[in-house]
């Protein structure tokens, strides 16, 4: 019996009891609009302030937030590129070599 496996014990009955809460949480609340039972909204993917469902580019009015968001937007698209490219380049030099 040590401190290690106490703890541990202890880790796990809160959770227990945070899922718990939460469920509780959940069943409590009136259900809004969706089914999941989520209000209509979605959060600015820079701070996380919260947003009108429609909105786009998903950030909001913070002109510093919708520069990040572009900055982000684009590496994610250029590494999404590589992802692709890379792949096909070594396909090609292979099947080149093959021949
Ligand atoms: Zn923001």
């Amino acid at each position: 019996m040590g401190r290690k496996e106490r703890i541990a014990r202890a880790a796990t009955q809160t959770a227990s009891q945070a899922r718990e809460t939460a469920a509780r949480e959940r069943g409590r609340s009136k259900r809004t609009t969706s089914a999941s039972g989520a209000s209509a909204h979605r959060h600015c993917s820079v701070c996380w302030a919260p947003i009108p469902l429609k909105a786009e580019p998903p950030v909001c009015n913070d002109a510093e937030c919708e520069s990040t968001y572009e900055k982000r937007e684009s590496s994610r698209k250029r590494l999404t590129l590589m992802l692709y490219l890379f792949p096909a380049i070594a396909i090609l030099l292979a099947i080149m070599t093959a021949i």
